[in-house]
């Protein structure tokens, strides 16, 4: 009954998008872009997916969203006070000088009805943690933690983009530094990492 998480890089802003799953159930987290590479990397048909899951609603993490979404017909969940950024993904990749438009989600459920999520006997928890976005959450499983753009390796999170926020940012960081330490934190660029003392002093020198 172990939690397998699975990664796998896509679109021109290098998003990781995750699949969480245990024996047959899985969810999927932050599907960017690239709806082929994702079913096919991430094994999609051999899954009994509950849903999508989204730390953030960044232009560059909704791309797939509504492609999945209508094809293995699962809700997409996400927190309310990101709905405005998901649901104009593509005047922000129009902004930002990405001409590949994407189709707007429609949001099933948000995640600020629900303290946690099922995946077999185990918990998916959601932490609000706004900043990057207003609605940004954290999702806790196990030891590992899905943050997002909250923290990316040798990166304090970026607060300067369409929704971002630097003060709710430096307490959200805070929350993470004394809730997480020795977590693996799975972020939404790059490569996971352990939050040890080592790299919460590295963040909080950048914060
Ligand atoms: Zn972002
Ligand atoms: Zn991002």
């Amino acid at each position: 009954m172990e939690i397998i998480s699975k990664k796998v890089t896509v679109g021109k802003w290098k998003v990781n998008c995750y699949l969480i799953s245990c024996e047959d159930e899985a969810w999927i987290v932050d599907p960017g872009d690239d709806v082929e590479t994702i079913i096919s990397s991430l094994d999609l048909d051999n899954y009994k997916l509950k849903g999508i899951i989204n730390t953030h609603g960044h232009f560059d993490h909704i791309g797939a969203v509504a492609e999945i979404k209508e094809r293995y017909n699962i809700p997409f969940l996400l927190h309310s006070k990101d709905k405005r950024l998901a649901t104009q993904g593509n005047l922000y990749r129009r902004m930002v000088g990405d001409l590949k438009l994407c189709k707007t989600p429609i949001i099933d459920e948000y995640l600020d009805d629900l303290p946690s999520l099922e995946l077999k006997r185990h918990k998916i928890v959601i932490h609000h943690t706004p900043g990057h976005t207003n609605g940004g959450v954290c999702l806790e499983i196990n030891n590992n933690l899905f943050v997002g753009d909250m923290l990316l390796k040798g990166n304090s999170s970026i607060s300067n983009l369409p929704g971002s926020n630097k003060e709710l940012m430096v307490l959200s960081l805070n929350y993470l530094f004394d809730n997480f330490k020795g977590f693996i934190i799975n972020p939404g660029h790059g490569k996971s990492f352990i939050l040890d003392n080592d790299s919460i002093n590295k963040f909080k020198i950048m914060i």
